[in-house]
């Protein structure tokens, strides 16, 4: 039995966010729900939240949604996948301003925990050169050569929460995620990551009969990929341990792009003519997480594989696309 706490969801009407709301809700907890969206945008909206639409870049915003609660978890954030942050590095940085108010404002209203979102894109790019990446440990951070841009933001958020923590007693818990996937979040527009594209990509090519799929870089750059139920139970074990340096939280099974598109293809029953565009953004070669501090210390472990995850995340999205074309929004989306 939990006791009941008043916790903030910044970033609540996001992917990530969304699915931490359900489950704080869930817990019994009373939560209020922030984002800079409108509310018809947010991924999944509960109205037993307090749904409150605010730019947390701005300081006044932070202290009206943190005045009166007890918890804080910042999960906002200008982000997407690698073509929006290569092509957006000054909104990725000013990202920086949330999580700076929003710390400013959780000192100043007494709140008694602060979780902060970080990534895997705070490692140095020195270490990532290789596909083969025998999985990045924490100390892999240092010396600094982040992701231009959203990276770097990252490692100095990290920074902030620490000196808030080590100046000013607020207590802070930092994740580094590595990629999150699954339902209920974007899968176009631009933001989307590399499991929702490939579901997407295969999915119009299955509806269009155009079995032509295009990859960006070779395929043979590694990730790894953790589904959203694991990275939440990671954030709630994280939040009320007593680990004060950023920790991994991710997946440590990698695979290369062309396998995550063999996966898809196979999910689909599909066969897909494959063309690979070495221009488009393709991020660093080879990514994978080390979980051996969170293995200690949490005895956590991703519990969902790869291929089921990817299976419920490609049947949400196929849901999504029928309803995009029933409903004609926008442009036709299998055209594209
Ligand atoms: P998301 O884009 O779905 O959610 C982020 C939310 O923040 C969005 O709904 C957005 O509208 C909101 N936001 C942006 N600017 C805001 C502002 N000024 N004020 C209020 N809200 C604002 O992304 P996500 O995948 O849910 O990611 C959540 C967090 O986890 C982010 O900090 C992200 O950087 C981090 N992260 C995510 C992944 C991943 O694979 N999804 C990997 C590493 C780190």
């Amino acid at each position: 039995m939990v006791d009941m706490k008043k916790i903030v969801v910044a970033g609540a009407g996001g992917f990530i966010g969304g699915h931490l709301a359900k489950e704080l809700l869930e817990k019994g907890h009373q939560v209020r729900a922030v984002d800079i969206k409108p509310l018809n945008e947010w991924y999944q909206v509960f109205p037993e939240a307090d749904n409150l639409v605010l730019d947390l870049r701005l300081k006044e915003n932070c202290y009206q949604a943190v005045n009166g609660y007890n918890e804080v978890f910042n999960l906002a954030a200008d982000m997407g996948g690698m073509g929006f942050i290569e092509n957006n590095k000054a909104a990725c940085m000013l990202s920086v301003l949330i999580n700076t108010h929003l710390l400013m404002a959780a000192k100043d209203c007494g709140i008694d925990r602060y979780f902060y979102a970080s990534s895997a894109c705070v490692y140095n790019g020195e270490k990532q050169t290789d596909p083969d990446n025998p999985g990045l440990k924490e100390s892999d951070a240092y010396p600094a050569l982040a992701e231009d841009g959203y990276g770097w933001e990252k490692l100095f958020s990290e920074r902030m929460c620490r000196h808030f923590r080590e100046d000013f007693g607020l207590t802070c818990r930092v994740a580094r995620f590595h990629n999150v996937y699954g339902p209920h979040g974007t899968y176009d527009g631009g933001r989307e990551k590399a499991p929702a594209a490939m579901c997407r990509k295969v999915i119009e090519a299955s509806v269009t009969g155009n079995k032509e799929i295009v990859i960006w870089g070779d395929g043979h750059q590694t990730r790894s990929f953790m589904y959203i139920d694991d990275c939440i139970k990671g954030i709630w074990d994280i939040m009320y341990s007593n680990i004060e340096e950023p920790i991994n939280l991710g997946s440590s099974e990698m695979v290369s792009i062309n396998q995550l598109v063999d996966m898809v293809e196979d999910i689909a029953g599909i066969k897909l003519d494959r063309k690979y565009d070495p221009d488009a953004p393709k991020g660093v070669r080879g990514r994978n997480s080390d979980n051996t501090l969170i293995q200690k210390y949490l005895g956590w472990e991703p519990s969902i594989p790869l291929k089921k995850g990817m299976k419920k995340t490609y049947e949400w999205i196929r849901e999504q696309m029928e309803k995009d074309q029933k409903n004609k929004k926008g442009v036709n989306k299998y055209n594209r």
